[in-house]
């Protein structure tokens, strides 16, 4: 299998693989068929685990997988979610976080967890509470002392997560993004399409990486009858949307067993037409139509121009990311050797007026001041 791709976290330089693995699903299986599809994803590479699970179960299973191995792994886990009797549930009581939080640390043999997120955090009065009542002052002094690394949460709103970045203090946070949610489609698609992109882009520029949470839209975007596109896409293609998102650093597919997780890890090794998640140009809504999503279903550009990374690049400067300025500057083919040929906006299911946003494009990067590209 073709080897993992790694992404780095701004903040740390902790290099994060493209695939994760979320916990939610993995209760399903025996004791044992846990601690082999951990021991599975950790020799395939994958090195970034959620930790909020749906049971109690599995932390014992992991903790037998990751033995010998804590140093390579990133553990991100959860302030919110408790298990009484084994059972999930959702608290912001202080005491029961923190009994939680110092079990789980016990039961899978580590003194520190590598993120620390409010776990499931979409209400403003649920944010204020947590910033009156005492947990994210826990969750600060536990970083000052070293034993969360980097702060973050989970989220399926942008309202909430936009707050959180303005503390300044997150270096991480665990948001649920495929085609659907981001075409306000689902109980989870919250904000338009454009809202969500500004998001994306606000999260790059302040260097808070994403972890990918619901990338197959709970499975409904894998079947034709339950999909809102009306046809299913494929697992790698719901990776290949989220991975082509601004600021994302990771997907963590939900896995019940090795099988789904060997599914999943598919992705590595797809060719790009099977990584391509065009399709859901057909249903582009009003709002997003004419806006690049960084596909690359355009190519190839007869100038060898990397239409999607240049695109994105000058999104993100819009949006005041000074290094996007710098990573736009040191690519080898810039949007100055376009020679408007056409080819790509005739291909392009987004209806993107390429040629003249090329034109735009270098107009653009052509008066920046160089000083200010990293
Ligand atoms: S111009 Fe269209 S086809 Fe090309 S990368 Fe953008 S959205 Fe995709
Ligand atoms: S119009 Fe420009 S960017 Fe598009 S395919 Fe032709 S040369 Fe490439």
């Amino acid at each position: 299998m073709t080897a993992m791709q790694y992404r780095t976290l701004p903040h740390g330089g902790e290099q994060i693989s493209v695939i994760g693995m979320g916990m939610g699903s993995i209760h399903e299986g025996s004791e044992s068929e846990i601690e082999q599809t951990v021991r599975l994803a950790l020799e395939h590479g994958i090195n970034y685990f959620d930790m909020a699970a749906s049971e109690g179960k599995p932390y014992a299973c992991y903790a037998r997988a990751f033995a010998g191995k804590r140093q390579q792994i990133y553990l991100q886990m959860h302030f919110g979610a408790v298990y009484d009797n084994g059972k999930y549930g959702w608290t912001r009581d202080l005491q029961k976080i923190k009994q939680t939080f110092e079990s789980q640390l016990q039961i899978l043999h580590t003194d520190y967890t590598d993120m620390g997120f409010v776990h499931c955090i979409d209400e403003l009065d649920d944010y204020q509470k947590i910033m009156s009542n005492g947990i994210w002052d826990y969750m600060k002094a536990l970083k000052q002392n070293g034993v969360i690394r980097h702060l973050g949460l989970s989220s399926h709103d942008p309202d909430i997560i936009r707050r959180f970045l303005d503390t300044g203090l997150i270096d991480m946070v665990m948001f649920s993004i495929n085609p659907a949610y981001d075409y306000s489609t689902g109980t989870y698609g919250i904000g338009t399409a454009s809202e969500r992109g500004q998001l994306y882009r606000d999260c790059e520029r302040a260097g808070v990486g994403i972890s990918v949470m619901k990338p197959f839209g709970g499975g409904q975007l894998l079947n034709a009858k339950t999909s809102p596109f009306k046809q299913a896409l494929t697992k790698t293609q719901c990776i290949q949307y989220a991975l082509d998102r601004p600021a994302v650093l990771t997907v963590l597919p939900g896995v019940r067993n090795s099988q789904d997780l060997m599914d999943v890890l598919k992705y590595l090794e797809a060719p790009d037409e099977q990584r391509d998640y065009a399709v859901i140009g057909r249903f582009t809504p009003q709002n997003a139509d004419g806006i690049c999503v960084y596909c690359n279903h355009c190519q190839p550009c007869p100038q060898d121009i990397n239409i999607g990374l240049i695109n994105k690049y000058y999104d993100l400067a819009l949006a005041g990311d000074q290094l996007a300025k710098g990573h736009y500057q040191k690519l080898s083919v810039k949007a100055d050797a376009c020679v408007q040929c056409g080819h790509c906006e005739a291909r392009c299911p987004f209806h993107v007026k390429q040629e003249s946003r090329m034109q735009q494009i270098n107009h653009y990067f052509s008066h920046t001041d160089p000083k200010s590209a990293i």
